[in-house]
């Protein structure tokens, strides 16, 4: 038999005349297609499977044909591709998804392919015609796990400080945004902490700019260390860190930022690059209902660890509450 383009594709006359191959040449280049293309029918059966032989990038899914995807996968996976194939078929055009997949989650997989987690993006186009009596897409699983790594490595550089490995800026006013709104909904506590290096102008200018940075990272690894893991440590910018403490009460978080104060200028002065070293002084608050964005949050913190500098620095000031005594 040969095929004619209109069988494949009504809709489009520019396609290469498919007439001028054997079948046996048609199904050679559907082998030879670099990504695997499943044929499923509307309710998951893998009708056919195409292409995709190169087991550095992909399983052998030949053993899957005959089978339907809720025989192969687990129930919640299998309900996931049966709802795309069902977007696909009402789609005029192409339907794209991405999605992660290992062999493990594929009960039945036989041959060698790659041992972790893939990432693939389906492009799913439903079929002019019925395949088995049903409905039928044709699912191309493209494995992007290399662009995904990629990807997910410049998010992770975009939102780090590189000097100190603390999340940014960028990262920390999104942290504060998804705590503020869970705030919203919850009304879960959560504290912030605002602190800076007392005088760290002059640190740099009389210790050098490079013993400055040191303190800056010494800094960021005494919250690392000190803080509890549900606590979030970022470097604002300069000389200036926030901690923001989910599920945390300001009254709570008083003993933990006054820890963290006396542990920050112990380790400075164990430095023994700063002289007699360097202490922080900070300013806490906490999210309010009456507040209508976390930036109100930031703001009275940041008026309270003015008052902190003002009272004398080394000290930890709550906004609105009496300030803690320094040791
Ligand atoms: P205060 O006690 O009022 O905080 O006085 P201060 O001298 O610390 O004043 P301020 O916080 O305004 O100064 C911050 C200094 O931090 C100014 C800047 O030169 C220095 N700085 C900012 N970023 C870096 C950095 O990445 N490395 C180093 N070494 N210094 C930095
Ligand atoms: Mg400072």
């Amino acid at each position: 038999m040969r095929y004619s383009q209109s069988f494949f594709f009504p809709q489009r006359a520019r396609m290469t005349d498919v007439s001028l191959f054997s079948t046996e040449q048609v199904f050679g280049m559907l082998a030879a297609l670099p990504d695997p293309a499943f044929i499923f029918t509307r309710s998951g059966r893998y009708a056919a499977l195409f292409g995709g032989a190169d087991n550095r990038y992909y399983h052998d899914g030949s053993s899957l044909v005959g089978k339907t995807i809720a025989d192969v996968l687990s129930d919640e996976r299998a309900e996931w591709f049966v709802e795309q194939i069902a977007i696909a078929l009402e789609k005029p055009g192409l339907h794209v998804v991405e999605y992660p997949l290992s062999g493990h989650d594929v009960r039945g997989l036989s041959g060698e392919g790659p041992p972790e987690v893939l990432w693939f993006e389906g492009r799913v186009q439903a079929l002019a015609y019925q395949v088995q009596g049903e409905d039928a897409v044709l699912w191309v699983a493209s494995n992007i796990t290399a662009s995904k790594r990629l990807e997910k490595q410049l998010r992770s550089f975009s939102e780090t400080d590189s000097l100190t490995g603390l999340p940014n800026r960028r990262k920390l006013m999104q942290m504060m945004n998804d705590h503020f709104e869970l705030h919203m909904r919850y009304a879960t506590p959560s504290a912030v902490l605002i602190f800076d290096i007392d005088r760290f102008k002059s640190i740099n200018d009389q210790y050098g700019h490079l013993s400055g940075d040191q303190a800056l990272q010494t800094t960021a690894e005494v919250c690392r260390a000190e803080l509890r893991n549900t606590d979030l440590p970022a470097r604002m910018g300069g000389d200036e860190f926030v901690v923001l403490m989910p599920h945390t009460s300001r009254e709570l978080a008083l003993p933990i930022a006054e820890r963290l104060r006396k542990r920050i200028a112990e380790e400075l002065r164990q430095l023994g690059t700063l002289g007699p070293g360097a202490t922080i002084s900070g300013g806490l608050s906490d999210m309010r209902a009456s507040d209508h964005g976390f930036e109100d949050v930031l703001k009275r913190a940041d008026v309270a660890l003015y008052n902190a500098k003002r009272q004398g620095r080394n000290r930890i000031a709550c906004h609105l509450v009496a300030t803690a005594q320094s040791s």
